[in-house]
């Protein structure tokens, strides 16, 4: 058994002795809910943890698995009545420990190079990569990311309409642009800047890499400072007065790397300036899937709704607020329980035949677009940025 350096253990014993037992979280976890065991749910991981760092259990794959299963979606922190704060619990948990056995490193590495990335979407290799997945093993990380990567490439923007930005200008903002979603959404990072230039905003981009999350929630400490220390120092040569990114699954590592600094979502900004945008109409029935990271940390799910909202004749249908397995390296750890999670999801867009389905993760989205593809569900799906950009009206924002 690993030696666990004291104050961090007598940390995370703290943490879990703020938990009462209660199992008002259970109803909330979805692993709880996939297997039906108390192992599998936040005061079975709790208990772990705390028996763990204390050393009063070894280290045994049977206790690793349940906490390395965990989606750290937070819908724990979000219903607890003790106000445990499980996420940070997590994070400690896992950094003792280190990273899980089953941590498919190369393919973490992989994508945290944009540039690579970009090379991986050359439309000639898409066929391949499907071939190539039906071969793997159904637990098989590769064959996860290979059917990620046979996905249709990102759509691009159109160009936006000229909006005249109103004067003054308000806070002058830096874009986040990340790993994956720099190259798979950089559809979304656009309209970001088309909406927050219509609203008054100045907006700078940062250079892309990877914030750190994936590092963090996988226990490798070392590579979650380093990113930690890029991030500082991207947000001092910026000098902006807020940061934002088009991933809610980043807002949580960079608000834990820049304390003190508005770290949002574009919607946070957006909604303060509602009333000076305006959308031409759209006769859909869109599905809004809403990420865990949205809900529980940025919390920005109510001004997606007013934003969208303000589309004349858009319907969007909000789907049950479940995690839908992606979660971070969680799909690629563990492909079987992700995708045992996304079903019910894929089973209620199905059912609500949207013309199109809105996510603001990438890891989710893309996650989602595979299971309607295995499905043959014909639905697009697209970040709900791009949808309000490509509808916004031109010269109706001062
Ligand atoms: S709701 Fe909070 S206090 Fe109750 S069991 Fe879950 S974590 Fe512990
Ligand atoms: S973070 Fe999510 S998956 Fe993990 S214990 Fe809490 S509710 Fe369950």
């Amino acid at each position: 058994m690993p030696t666990m350096p004291e104050n961090k253990s007598e940390r995370i014993a703290a943490l879990a002795d703020q938990c009462v037992q209660c199992g008002l979280c259970l109803p909330a976890c979805p692993t709880y809910a996939l297997d039906g065991n108390e192992a599998e749910s936040p005061r079975g991981r709790i208990a772990i943890a705390a028996a763990l760092a204390q050393g009063r259990a070894p280290v045994t794959d049977e206790l690793r698995e349940p906490l390395d299963h965990c989606l750290a979606c937070l819908n724990c922190e979000r219903v607890c009545p003790a106000q445990v704060h499980f996420g940070e619990l997590l994070v400690e948990t896992r950094a003792l420990l280190g990273p899980a056995p089953r941590r498919p490193r190369a393919l973490l590495a992989l994508a945290k190079r944009p540039g690579l990335l970009r090379l991986m979407r050359l439309a000639g290799w898409r066929r391949w990569y499907a071939r190539l997945a039906r071969w793997l093993p159904q637990r098989s990380g590769w064959r996860a990311a290979l059917a990620l990567a046979a996905l249709p490439p990102p759509p691009r923007l159109r160009p936006g309409p000229a909006v005249t930005p109103c004067t003054p200008a308000l806070a002058r903002v830096a874009l986040f642009p990340g790993c994956v979603a720099s190259v798979e959404d950089a559809a979304a990072q656009q309209a970001a800047v088309t909406l927050l230039e219509a609203a008054g905003h100045t907006v700078m981009r940062l250079p892309a890499f990877c914030c750190g999350a994936l590092d963090t929630h996988g226990g490798d400490t070392q590579a979650a400072a380093r990113a930690t220390g890029r991030v500082q120092e991207a947000w001092r040569a910026g000098g902006a007065s807020a940061l934002v990114t088009v991933t809610p699954g980043c807002i949580g590592q960079l608000r834990g790397a820049l304390p003190g600094v508005r770290v949002e979502d574009p919607y946070a900004l957006l909604v303060a300036r509602a009333d000076h945008l305006h959308f031409r109409p759209l006769h859909q029935r869109v599905a809004l899937h809403l990420p865990c990271t949205q809900l529980n940390v940025a919390r920005s799910g109510e001004a997606l709704l007013t934003l969208l909202g303000r589309v004349p004749g858009l319907e969007v249908v909000a789907l049950p607020p479940r995690c839908c397995g992606a979660a971070g390296s969680h799909l690629l750890e563990f492909p079987e329980r992700a995708a045992a999670l996304r079903a019910p999801l894929i089973e209620a867009i199905a059912s609500l035949a949207p013309q199109a389905l809105l996510s603001s993760n990438i890891g989710c989205r893309l996650h989602l677009a595979t299971g309607l593809a295995e499905q043959d569900e014909a639905v697009p799906t697209l970040h709900p940025l791009v949808l309000l950009a490509q509808h916004i009206v031109p010269g109706h924002t001062s």
